[in-house]
């Protein structure tokens, strides 16, 4: 068995090491025996998501984010179908919002790929806080750090997560990130997935589901990761 992980623009989203997710993905797919294939992407190649199993797309400045969604423009059809395909994605912040329809910034709009009905326009001040998050689908509470100007709105779509701690996507609503099909949208930065390692399971088995038939993953000793994600939801959310 193997899976393929598609990163995009490592070179322009890779803010506080959103690169850490794949390295993540990777070993916890090789300790259970699955093959892990990365392959990086630059602005200038061409993309081919037909033997793509996950895609990360990471966080970025606005001035990145600016480069990014220009190209972002020209692949919106394949990766379009691939996620109405059940294609798995990890977007974390500026890579969240630019799942969206748009960015409006005070320097004008940056026009999003439009795959999950969500906008985002940039607020003062920036919303910078650790976060823990509780979800219906996960067995333990999501813990992570987020800094964005950005307040993202999701209208009807399902969150990634209810915030227990943290400002999630607007600072008002209480929800984080979004859930469409096998997409997650974030505003969780850097290792997100090996601070959460049911997070990457999650994402694993959506992958591996999809082209395997698998539902079930294999268990790994995640015993220090789980003190490590308790300490943190302690430390932040008392009681
Ligand atoms: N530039 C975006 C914002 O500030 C995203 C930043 C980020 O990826 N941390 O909202």
């Amino acid at each position: 068995m193997k899976i393929v992980i598609a990163h995009l623009y490592p070179d322009l989203l890779n803010l506080y090491g959103d690169r850490g997710n794949i390295q993540c993905m990777a070993m916890r797919s090789r300790w259970r025996g699955i093959e892990a294939e990365v392959k990086e992407y630059r602005l200038q190649d061409a993309v081919d998501f037909s033997g793509t199993d996950i895609i990360l797309l990471g966080g970025g400045s606005d001035r990145e984010q600016q480069i990014v969604c220009t190209r972002l423009q020209d692949i919106r059809k394949e990766m379009q179908a691939y996620v109405e395909d059940g294609g798995t994605v990890l977007a974390v912040c500026g890579g969240y919002q630019l799942l969206g329809h748009y960015y409006d910034t005070p320097d004008g709009r940056m026009r999003g790929l439009s795959l999950v009905d969500l906008y985002t326009e940039q607020g003062d001040p920036r919303l910078i806080s650790n976060v823990v998050l509780q979800s219906e689908e996960l067995p333990y509470e999501i813990v992570g750090f987020e800094n964005h100007g950005g307040r993202t709105y999701i209208g009807e779509n399902r969150p990634f997560g209810h915030v227990v701690h943290g400002y999630g996507n607007n600072g008002t609503d209480g929800r984080e990130g979004v859930l469409y099909k096998n997409v997650i949208g974030t505003y969780l930065h850097g290792p997100l997935l090996p601070k959460n390692p049911h997070v990457c399971d999650r994402v694993l088995q959506h992958a591996l589901e999809r082209k395997y038939g698998i539902s079930e993953l294999a268990p790994l000793d995640d015993t220090q990761e789980r003190e490590a994600n308790r300490y943190i939801v302690n430390r932040f959310h008392a009681g």
